[in-house]
């Protein structure tokens, strides 16, 4: 069976091992020792802080819900 095409660009919890920013906010620092979320895409990397993480994860989960929604619609 052909391998399935990835959706979701890579993105991981990792623990900082140094002091970070947070990518979408410069105002949020992460600690060293503190998770975050990292986001690989294409060849930039991102580091976002937990708060900024929810956020994102839950509009991910919307903008999948909203497309499976459409998937199912029979018009
Ligand atoms: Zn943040």
């Amino acid at each position: 069976m052909p391998k399935l095409k990835r959706l979701l660009v890579s993105a991981c919890f990792e623990t900082a091992q140094r002091r970070r920013q947070c990518s979408r906010n410069k105002g949020h620092d992460i600690s060293k020792g503190d998770r975050c979320l990292v986001i690989k895409e294409n060849m930039s990397k991102n580091n976002y802080c937990m708060e900024c993480a929810q956020l994102i994860l839950e509009k991910a989960k919307e903008d999948l819900n909203g497309l499976i929604l459409e998937l199912d619609r029979n018009d």
